[in-house]
């Protein structure tokens, strides 16, 4: 391999003239960003099917009547809920953590019991 031997971030092939030339041209750059760009898409969208599911497993919990419900962690897992996303954490005075996906939240109880809330006001 000749020294200095740099590859497009494009195309792969080996790429000729100045030496902080990253691409061959305009069109490598072009391809490489919308492939970038089209990553970061995917990613971002595949987090937000995640958490917007969360939520409807959540929010299916939950009768309308009830401001609580205690459920087996194991039934939200068999609806197919991903424990390892959520939106934000809120932390009681009392040192739980409740774990949301938008406004439904959730505390893991002992003997793999789950409590389900839903934010109030707002
Ligand atoms: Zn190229």
């Amino acid at each position: 391999m000749e020294p200095n031997l740099r590859l497009c971030l494009g195309c792969a092939k080996p790429i000729r003239g100045r030496v902080d030339k990253k691409f061959c041209d305009d069109y490598c750059r072009n391809n490489f960003n919308n492939r970038q760009n089209s990553d970061q898409n995917s990613f971002v969208r595949n987090i937000n099917n995640i958490l917007r599911k969360n939520r409807r497993i959540l929010a299916g919990m939950l009768p309308e009547t009830e401001e609580t419900v205690k459920v087996k962690r194991e039934k939200l897992s068999n609806e197919g809920f991903n424990y390892g996303y959520h939106t934000h954490l809120y932390l009681t005075q009392k040192g739980q953590t409740y774990s949301f996906c938008y406004e439904f939240g959730y505390l893991q109880l002992e003997h793999d019991w789950v409590l389900i809330v839903k934010r109030k006001g707002e």
